[in-house]
């Protein structure tokens, strides 16, 4: 990914509003600390925070977690850790025996196919790839689960985008674009580079209990200032 610009570039994907402030980042991550401070944390960072955040740990976490909601992703991952943490242990495993490890994630059959082929080619080659196009060559693995896991199993500076992401930073003003993907090349250019893990682990727990899909909490949401609501039309 290319580096990010100046830290506190004000955004070019919205016009100034007189009834905002500047938009300054910095202050944006404060305020975000701040918002999230209670909330649950996003599956892939509680589960480093637990001690399962080996790169190959949070690779099969973040394949898990796809269209999975964290609150099952979490309790899954521990459970299957609990069997295997490594990629031999893992490869190891009969598929039957892992499709029932994944019970209550979407896609038990071929995530579990997934795993295994991705934790023999792991065990061969005897590390996890350190790269975007490396974690990608790996059956099953898309932009979003490479960003996680360089970002959060390797300490990589990554920016992983999910619609959490996307749809914040774009009621922000900070980006205006219509896919994730896009989303994520657009931050790439823009988002200091201090931030690019840490986007993902604030604005998950955010984006579900505060900036949520329908009517985001505007009326008490610390953004409020700095936020241009781009598209929002009933804020609760
Ligand atoms: S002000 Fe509203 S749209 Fe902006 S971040 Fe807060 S909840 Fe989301």
């Amino acid at each position: 990914m290319p580096r990010a610009h100046a830290a506190t570039s004000p955004p070019s994907a919205a016009p100034a509003r007189p009834d905002k402030e500047p938009f300054d980042i910095d202050l944006v991550f404060r305020l975000l600390r701040e918002a999230t401070a209670g909330l649950p944390k996003a599956a892939m960072f509680a589960l480093r925070d637990r001690g399962h955040g080996s790169p190959f740990e949070q690779l099969v976490a973040a394949l898990i977690s796809a269209r999975t909601r964290d609150e099952t992703t979490t309790p899954v991952c521990l459970r299957l850790f609990a069997r295997a943490r490594t990629p031999e242990a893992m490869a190891a495993i009969p598929e039957p025996e892992l499709v029932g490890l994944l019970a209550g994630a979407t896609f038990p059959e071929p995530k579990a196919r997934d795993i295994l082929a991705l934790s023999r080619r792991i065990a061969e080659a005897g590390a996890v790839p350190d790269t975007m196009e490396g974690l990608q060559a790996l059956r099953g693995v898309g932009p979003k689960i490479a960003a996680l896991t360089l970002g959060v199993g390797f300490g990589r500076p990554a920016i992983s985008v999910d619609i959490h992401v996307h749809r914040i930073v774009n009621r922000w003003g900070y980006v205006a674009t219509t896919t994730p993907e896009r989303t994520m090349q657009a931050l790439a250019a823009r988002l200091p580079e201090r931030y690019w893990i840490e986007i993902n682990e604030r604005l998950v727990p955010f984006g579900k209990a505060i900036c949520t899909g329908l009517r985001p909490r505007c009326g008490t949401c610390l953004l409020l200032r700095q936020c241009r609501q781009v598209g929002v039309v009933r804020p609760g």
